[in-house]
């Protein structure tokens, strides 16, 4: 309300809204399938839900620090417990990293931080709320970080740089290869961020080894998830894994409690039952390569995809593509201009996918 004397932080005001991943519409006589938010369509496993609705002493606050998760998970990965932050889901991490290392200095001018473009749509709002600067680099044609190009946008301002791996929404991983040596060109007083959200679905050659590079510098932050892989989005947990160089700075800007006594049930449940989590992963990982073998047959060009998605570049058609899509009952995300992405869902949802993109391909104009 434009009339109102009520105003908002100048970075705040120049934001979008963050649009989230609408559900389907339904139509008539199809299942309607959300294929808009990057979700895991098998859900956590068994063991993970009953833990979360055998959750007990509902009335008291959680584990300071998720201390439990935070045990369970420095055993699986073979790091110390301190080197671990959880957050309210990996966004609640990253607000987190960037609150703890960038902002707005005492003589008004705003520290920098640089990531991928298009990636994550997230990142322009955690970056600017801190009141933070953000500097974008674009992706290649391919969809890929130019790493070459986001170590020549380094400043004397920049304290933060992000990595995606792999590219939400455009799908490629990156090398282990490539990030050592971009990391060599990196000043050792800016926090490297490694968004690692996808990480279980890589199946590509040379993958980062993330925990490899968190060992060797202590400017890296590692940020993972329960939202994709564990299937526990509707639960909200994630974490960081840094040394100490890091850690002990971003404890100080956590919110209290951020990980429910519920989520942390499940997640530590989830990762007791990790053998069941990787034959989920394994399932979409195989879906999502016959959906790229698919689109490909159909002559569809896109990019390498590592995650649990495709993308589209569809520029100009990418409304009227989501459009077509959602008469169909799927829903999926479209990005104005650029592409649409589509999450890899159950089979039946896939091969409706398929179909449509055959059908978009052989009608002429
Ligand atoms: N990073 C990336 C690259 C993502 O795609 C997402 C979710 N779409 C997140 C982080 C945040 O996930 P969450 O907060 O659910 O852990």
């Amino acid at each position: 309300n434009s009339t109102s004397p009520i105003r908002p932080r100048e970075a705040i005001a120049a934001l979008p809204t963050y649009a989230a991943g609408k559900p389907p519409v339904p139509a008539e006589g199809l299942t309607p399938y959300k294929l808009s938010s990057n979700e895991n369509p098998l859900g956590p496993v068994p063991a993970a839900a009953a833990a979360a609705a055998e959750a007990q002493a509902l009335h008291r606050y959680p584990n300071p620090g998720a201390e439990v998760l935070r045990a369970e998970l420095a055993r699986h990965l073979q790091v110390p417990v301190e080197d671990i932050v959880t957050g309210t889901g990996s966004l609640g991490a990253l607000t987190q990293i960037i609150n703890t290392f960038a902002g707005t200095s005492a003589d008004g001018t705003a520290d920098e931080v640089i990531y991928p473009w298009r990636s994550f749509e997230a990142y322009p709002i955690v970056v600017r709320t801190a009141g933070a600067k953000d500097v974008t680099v674009a992706v290649t044609e391919t969809g890929e970080h130019d790493l070459e190009a986001m170590a020549q946008a380094i400043t004397e301002r920049t304290r933060v740089i992000m990595l995606c791996t792999p590219n939400n929404p455009t799908g490629p991983a990156l090398r282990h290869q490539a990030v050592e040596e971009f990391l060599t060109k990196v000043p050792s007083d800016i926090v490297v961020v490694v968004d690692e959200a996808y990480l279980e679905f890589v199946r590509s050659e040379d993958p980062v080894d993330g925990l490899a590079l968190y060992r060797k510098y202590p400017n890296v932050v590692l940020l993972r998830t329960f939202s994709k892989a564990h299937g526990l989005a509707g639960l909200r947990v994630g974490y960081s894994i840094s040394q100490a160089a890091i850690t002990e700075h971003l404890r100080k800007a956590a919110v209290p409690f951020g990980v429910s006594a519920v989520a942390e049930a499940a997640a530590v449940a989830s990762l007791q039952n990790l053998h069941e989590v990787h034959q989920r992963v394994e399932e979409i990982v195989e879906e999502r390569q016959r959906v790229a073998a698919a689109l490909a047959e159909a002559g569809w060009q896109i990019p390498t995809t590592e995650g649990n998605f495709v993308w589209l570049p569809l520029g100009a058609e990418s409304l009227d593509f989501a459009q077509l899509a959602g008469e169909q009952a799927l829903a999926v995300r479209a990005f104005a201009g650029e592409g649409v992405r589509v999450t890899i869902g159950e089979p039946e949802a896939n091969d409706r996918f398929i179909q449509l993109c055959r059908t978009y391909r052989s009608t002429p104009g």
